[in-house]
């Protein structure tokens, strides 16, 4: 297992912003590339807001932020954002042929020894491994949402995976302050599987008229003790990234998986959840 000093973020959206912002916190030299310089103002932005309310709430010192601060640097170019990175945490959008062309740009640009992780909520990390000449270097990374606030990563082996590759994830996630567990790669791994099932199910219930969304979310949150109802998580997850999990899940895992309707049509009016103001809810 090599030392990781200096971490490259690909991606920096709802999770790549959270995960930079974990990477600089605990130490690393943190890189976040993304190709669009709004995302990454954004992303600055929101990273801003985490260490000031960090600072506020007496979690971290202003010295301890100042540094973080520090530490991180911004990059709409990706071979500035890999060259000379122990570890890649990928967090681009859920498209396999979108994280096929950056894995490829990413192996022209760094170093031999880097792990890359793949942030990907379902899509098969030995298939992105596979297009890399040592796919033995890559695994899965699966964060949750909000990153600063959620304890777990989920680490998936993908066929390739070496144990060098898994130990370096786990001690990285560990230093970020996660607990982690081990998943062979499947569809969805743990959590996804069972939180798109969760999720579409409350999206049938609701196109079927058995209940309002703010009734369906609080029958799940007090009589199931769920912290949050399917469609508050929804909102916070983006319909448009729900929607790809389970047409991913549909397809390899079966008829169980198909997408409500309701939920492909709150994706073609625009309504993404509180990224874009509006999901289920309005913001
Ligand atoms: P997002 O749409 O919020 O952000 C994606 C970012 O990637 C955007 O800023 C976009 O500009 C950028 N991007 C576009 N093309 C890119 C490229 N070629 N290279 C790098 N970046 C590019 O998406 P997200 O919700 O942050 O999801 C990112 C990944 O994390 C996905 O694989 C998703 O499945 C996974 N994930 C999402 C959640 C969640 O709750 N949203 C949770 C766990 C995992």
């Amino acid at each position: 297992m090599s030392e990781v000093r200096i971490i490259s973020v690909l991606g920096a959206g709802t999770m790549g912003h959270g995960i930079a912002h974990a990477a600089a916190a605990c130490g690393y030299e943190t890189r976040l590339f993304d190709p669009s310089p709004e995302a990454l103002a954004k992303a600055s932005q929101q990273i801003e807001g985490i260490l000031a309310k960090a600072v506020d709430l007496g979690k971290t010192t202003a010295a301890e932020a100042d540094a973080a601060r520090a530490r991180l640097t911004t990059s709409t170019e990706v071979w500035t954002a890999v060259a000379g990175a122990d570890f890649v945490i990928e967090a681009a959008p859920e498209r396999v042929d979108l994280k096929l062309a950056l894995m490829g740009e990413v192996e022209r640009h760094v170093p031999k020894h880097a792990v890359i992780a793949t942030n990907t909520s379902a899509l098969s990390i030995t298939e992105i491994a596979g297009s890399l000449a040592d796919p033995s270097r890559v695994a899965g990374m699966h964060f949750f949402n909000p990153v600063h606030k959620m304890k777990l990563v989920e680490i998936v082996r993908a066929l390739e995976s070496s144990e060098a590759a898994l130990a370096t994830v786990e001690s990285v996630a560990r230093r970020m302050g996660k607990e982690t567990v081990l998943v062979r790669e499947s569809p969805g791994f743990i959590t996804s599987r069972v939180n798109a099932s969760i999720g579409n199910e409350a999206f049938y219930m609701l196109m079927e008229g058995v209940a309002s969304a703010r009734d369906i979310d609080k029958a799940l949150k007090l009589g199931l003790n769920h912290p949050m109802g399917p469609f508050e998580l929804v909102d916070l997850v983006g319909l448009d990234t729900r929607l790809s999990i389970l047409e991913y899940l549909h397809r390899s895992l079966g008829e169980k998986y198909r997408p409500c309707p309701l939920l492909a049509q709150y994706v073609r009016a625009g309504r993404l959840g509180r990224k874009v103001g509006r999901g289920v809810y309005e913001y």
